[in-house]
């Protein structure tokens, strides 16, 4: 082979790139083989970053000294802190992205990482020799050897677009799709499923009517995702907001059998939560309009996203729909909407550090592994990254559990349970949410990243510079008093604040002025120290049932008294711990306790050590 690599990573998406930097900084050589890098990190759909659990998502990734976070701080052109009135558990950070200047700055990222070259070519086939990869083919630059592989391919393979009665194959607007990849994955015995996404058309600033539609402006105190953004001073842009009507939803209603996104002309399952508004209109036949938010794309460019009408039908039907709004009567259309359907390989088939569990040494990140989303994509990348360079390093795998980070849920969630329509991250599947905060993923996670070698020792010190700020803040508010009360407890009363405390005394003003991250976080949690305590108890039960370790390559057909649905369950996803076992979909309680007999007889037989 021509050229050779530590790790290839093929996609160079949202997935792709967290994982090729996470490689290259782990000191693996790594090669990001990509369509096309002009593309790379391109935001398929809309020009945002973050939300509810998504916000939560980027800021693990940064804690764990990922990108994504960086790069939407340094090209966002608004910020808001989703449900700011709400409780802290389910607050998440998100902005509008310049999508242009997003990509253009992670290429450059990417293009100043040591030990990453960045080659434009196809990945066609997986290389495998005795039972493990050894590279991959590519369709120009030839076979490229690797001791592991990381397929990021998102929406691309076996990609096909449809707009009305039109078809076409692709893997996003004007790209090819990734077909050979596909076929070799089925080769390698991978069971491969169908999905389908939508995406809405895209108007022209200059032919919408601003003056007649709602404006929502940014938050006027930043909230950045990266720990290392200690402040953020950008020009904000407004998105507006618009609705369907009455007229907007007859239109779809006569249309529905030209809308394969809802005709069934598209037979793969779509995302529930993020349905087309040809469904909504059919689902939510009760709402009497839908909102359409109305996203600018870019600081520099005519291009706006409508958010809420992603769509299928044909361009003439998405036109009449469009101009049917109030605000919108005389808009253009620059990019219709359309729907696209791809394969994607049913994550079941991957242990928990997403390696494929019949081929050692290949990973699965992205879209492609049943998820929609960046900020999905992004996470899994990073973890990708992680475990393919310590697999090549002959190191144990990292996975995260579900009480330390929202990239443990998806992926505890991906491996155990499958991916039965496209997933995303919401704040309810999380079960210690208190505790996945998006305040404190640094701690959660950056001692972690620093011991694995993914975090350099500025980010670690700018996290101790906080922990002991926290602490000097925790000390002040016990020894500060007003009257019987000390401060702490006084902060504990529903409508006080920490700000209105620290105008009480200046030395406390003067600390929490001096690292207000440090502060939110030592308010939030004295605020909530009953729940949070709560959680860590719950934390510790969970805790003891992931440590009840099923040994490896164990044989379930020698299990009596096994249902055999259960049987076969077990058998097809290998739980790692009971914890896990009893997560799987239709196992009972009942078949947990058989294992865990089981599992104690053998011990006890063969003086195996279990917990
Ligand atoms: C039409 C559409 C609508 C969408 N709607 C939504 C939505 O409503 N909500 C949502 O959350 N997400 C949506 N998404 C999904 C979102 O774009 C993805 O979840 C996210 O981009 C996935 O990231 P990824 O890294 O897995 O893949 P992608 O971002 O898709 O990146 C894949 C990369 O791999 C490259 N590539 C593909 N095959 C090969 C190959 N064989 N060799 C080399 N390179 C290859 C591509 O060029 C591309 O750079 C939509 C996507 C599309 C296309």
């Amino acid at each position: 082979m021509k050229h050779s690599y530590d790790i290839i990573v093929a996609g160079g998406g949202h997935a792709g790139c967290e994982a090729a930097l996470a490689a290259a900084r782990l000191g693996a050589r790594t090669a990001l083989v990509t369509l096309s890098p002009e593309t790379v990190a391109q935001m398929s759909c809309n020009p945002a970053i973050g939300g509810l659990a998504k916000g939560q998502v980027v800021r693990e990734v940064d804690a764990l000294g990922g990108a994504m976070g960086l790069v939407a701080d340094q090209t966002a052109i608004q910020f808001r802190l989703l449900n700011r009135s709400k409780g802290p558990a389910v607050r998440g950070p998100r902005c509008q992205s310049d999508r242009d200047a997003y990509a253009r700055a992670m290429l450059t990222r990417l293009r100043e990482q040591e030990n990453l070259d960045i080659v434009a070519d196809e990945a066609m086939r997986v290389l495998v020799a005795d039972g493990r990869v050894c590279g991959i083919a590519t369709a120009v630059t030839g076979d490229l050897a690797a001791r592991a592989v990381i397929l990021t391919p998102g929406t691309f393979l076996n990609g096909r677009m449809h707009c009305g009665e039109r078809v076409w194959p692709g893997g996003r607007v004007n790209e090819p799709p990734s077909t050979a990849l596909s076929a070799s994955l089925r080769d390698l015995g991978l069971e491969l499923g169908r999905l389908k996404t939508g995406t809405p058309p895209r108007l022209d600033r200059r032919t919408i009517d601003f003056d007649r539609l709602q404006r929502q402006d940014g938050d006027g105190d930043i909230v950045p995702f990266s720990f290392l953004t200690v402040r953020l001073r950008i020009d904000q842009t407004p998105c507006f907001i618009a609705y369907t009507n009455e007229r907007v939803h007859q239109l779809l209603r006569d249309n529905l059998h030209r809308a394969p996104l809802y005709s069934g002309q598209i037979e793969s399952t779509g995302p529930r939560y993020c349905p087309s508004i040809e469904t909504k209109i059919v689902r939510f036949a009760d709402h009497d309009r839908h909102q359409v938010f109305l996203e600018p794309e870019g600081r520099d460019t005519d291009w706006v996203y409508a958010n809420g009408i992603s769509t299928s039908v044909p361009a003439d039907v998405q036109l009449a729909m469009v101009r049917a709004i109030e605000g919108l009567e005389r808009a253009e259309i620059l990019r219709f909407g359309y729907a696209i359907e791809y394969d994607f390989v049913p994550p079941t088939q991957l242990t928990s550090d997403l390696q494929v569990k019949r081929v050692p040494g290949l990973f699965l990140a992205g879209q492609i592994n049943g998820t929609s989303g960046y900020e999905e994509a992004a996470g899994q990348g990073l973890m990708a990254g992680l475990n393919a360079a310590r697999y090549v390093a002959r190191q144990e795998s990292v996975v995260l559990g579900r009480d330390q980070a929202y990239i443990g849920v998806m992926i505890d969630d991906l491996v155990t349970k499958g991916a039965e329509e496209p997933y995303r991250l919401f704040t309810s599947l999380a079960e210690y949410r208190l505790l996945l905060r998006y305040d404190n993923a640094d701690r959660r996670l950056t001692p972690l990243g620093h011991e694995m070698g993914l975090v350099d020792e500025p980010r670690r010190r700018l996290l101790n510079e906080k922990l002991a700020a926290m602490e000097r803040i925790a000390a002040a508010l016990a020894a500060c008093r007003d009257g019987s009360k000390s401060f702490a407890e006084l902060l504990r009363r529903p409508e006080m604040t920490l700000t209105e405390l620290a105008g009480r005394n200046a030395d406390l003003a003067r600390l929490t002025a001096a690292l207000p991250l440090a502060a939110e976080q030592v308010e939030i949690e004295v605020k909530y120290a009953g729940y949070l305590e709560r959680q860590a108890r719950q934390v510790e039960g969970f805790r003891r049932r992931e440590l009840r370790r099923i040994p490896d390559g164990l044989d379930y057909a020698s299990v009596p008294q096994l249902r055999h649905e259960a049987r076969e369950k077990f058998a097809r996803i290998r739980p790692t711990s009971l914890g896990q076992a009893a997560r799987i979909p239709g196992i009972g309680h009942s078949d947990v306790t058989v294992l865990e007999i089981h599992i104690e007889r053998l011990r006890r037989r063969q003086g195996h050590s279990l917990s």
